[in-house]
């Protein structure tokens, strides 16, 4: 499971929630009871989708014999 560093906008409390993501969805502040909990560091990184470039440069076959 992963572990969740959340922070309350209300009050600031900071909260380590070790959950599934869905229970963080409808986590609150145990401080002050809000569920403005923001994630303190987006652990996602999300890599870029390298786009190769390899243009295979496939010629069309030349009819030989025409002229
Ligand atoms: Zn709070």
């Amino acid at each position: 499971m992963p572990i969740y560093e959340l922070v309350c906008k209300a009050c600031g409390h900071e909260e380590n929630l070790l959950c599934s993501w869905e229970k963080r969805q409808e986590a609150v502040c145990s401080q002050c009871g809000s569920d403005g909990l923001t994630q303190k560091y987006t652990s996602i990184g999300i890599i870029g989708s390298k786009s190769g470039a390899s243009s295979a440069s496939a010629a069309p076959p030349r009819q030989s014999g025409f002229t």
